[in-house]
């Protein structure tokens, strides 16, 4: 056993990051405080520039979160009752709340073994007439191939509203997530690859009037003041959040980067072990690795989560439930054994360390620890 008690390594750490800029972000957020407007304003609206500028579209409307991103682009295609949205069961609740919160029924299809995002040709299997949108997720920061994703939405007329949550910064043939389908939803929750000090969130478009759309759909379905023609929301990233995104936005590359070094070196020495599977990318793709997720065969995950966790070594199960079989979803009808793939990498996955400050020390221990365990 290797032991090292006294230096455990954490699943993630995000105030490493904060330390490192710390001067920078105090004297932001000291002077949104000084200046008395704490909404809306030029550092949102300049956010807002920034990201679209670096995602490569033409708009960029900020909000409060990355659930409300992907609610507001619902909305904004005008997707409610009566229409299908189809998704991955293996993602974040918020993928497939915010097609159940506009109305719409979430059609779950399977994921593809290897990348764990959605497999496109259960996608096509999956379209009926009442099919309006699709949402891939870009998991665990590797992107959906969309080239082949969008020839299928297109034959169909479908909207392709990607979750780019986890995966701000990644690439599918050279564009940015985010540009590649007609919307794109952005989180900046602290562990995002792109996370503020608290909520955030942003859509990317490449659609002026979508964009508007967007704008009038965020504040109350205001298009003049005080004057409400549809039902909005109440959705904005603040002024102090948007200061903060501002400085960390022009260090994202380099996280990214520090972030594909560790993956490089887990995949040089745990991929060949055995009794686990490191992932693999897609050729197509540049990931940017917001978790370097595993699989544990033999029904020895939750075993080996333990062992590690006594070794030091903190890691995290994302996600221990597929989506199809939450019984918030019982009303649909999905039965066990209907999603296999995505069932069973419920029961294998092992998100190990992941944050772009692992230091090589932090990693060896990972590594050792987890080959350790494995006997
Ligand atoms: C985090 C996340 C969201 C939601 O973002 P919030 O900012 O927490 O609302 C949506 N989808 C995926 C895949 C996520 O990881």
């Amino acid at each position: 056993m290797v032991q090292s008690l006294n230096h455990s390594v954490p699943a993630f750490d995000i105030k490493q990051q904060y330390n490192s800029i710390e001067a920078e972000v105090s004297a932001a957020v000291l002077e949104v405080l000084a200046s008395g407007r704490y909404i809306g304003g030029p550092l949102v609206a300049g956010f807002e520039q920034q990201l679209a500028a670096y995602t490569g579209v033409t708009e960029c409307v900020a909000c409060n979160s990355g659930t409300d991103a992907l609610f507001l682009a619902l909305r904004a295609f005008d997707i409610g009752a009566g229409d299908e949205v189809i998704t991955t069961p293996f993602t974040f609740i918020a993928t497939a709340e915010v097609i159940s919160a506009v109305g719409a029924k979430p059609v779950f299809v399977d994921i593809d073994a290897t990348t764990f995002n959605l497999d496109l040709e259960q996608v096509a299997t999956a379209i009926t007439p009442k099919t309006k949108a699709v949402i891939p997720v870009h998991l665990f920061g590797q992107p959906v191939d969309m080239t082949a994703l969008l020839s299928i939405a297109q034959a169909h007329n479908l909207v392709v509203i990607e979750d780019c949550a986890q995966s701000t910064g990644a690439n599918w043939a050279g564009q940015k997530v985010g540009s590649i389908g007609h919307i794109g939803c952005f989180s900046f929750y602290p562990t995002k690859n792109l996370g503020a000090c608290g909520d955030g969130g942003a859509i990317t478009t490449n659609n002026p009037e979508i964009a508007a759309k967007l704008r009038v759909l965020k504040e109350h379905g205001q298009k003049n003041r005080y004057h409400y023609e549809e039902m909005g929301i109440n959705s904005r990233l603040d002024a102090i959040q948007a200061a903060i995104l501002q400085i960390k936005l022009r260090y994202l590359d380099i996280w990214n980067n520090q972030r594909q070094r560790v993956a490089t070196r887990y995949h040089q020495f745990l991929n060949q072990v055995s009794g686990i599977t490191t992932p693999q990318e897609l050729p197509g793709g540049m990931g940017v690795w917001n978790q370097y997720t595993i699989r544990v065969q033999d029904h020895k995950r939750d075993s080996i989560r333990t062992l590690l966790q006594e070794c030091g070594v903190n890691t995290m199960i994302y996600y221990p439930h597929p989506l199809h079989l939450q019984p918030v979803y019982e009303n649909l009808g999905y039965k066990e054994g209907q999603l296999p793939v995505a069932e069973q990498a419920c029961q294998e996955v092992l998100s190990l360390p992941m944050f772009p400050e692992l230091s090589e020390e932090q990693q060896d221990m990972v590594i050792y620890s987890l080959k350790d365990c494995l006997g």
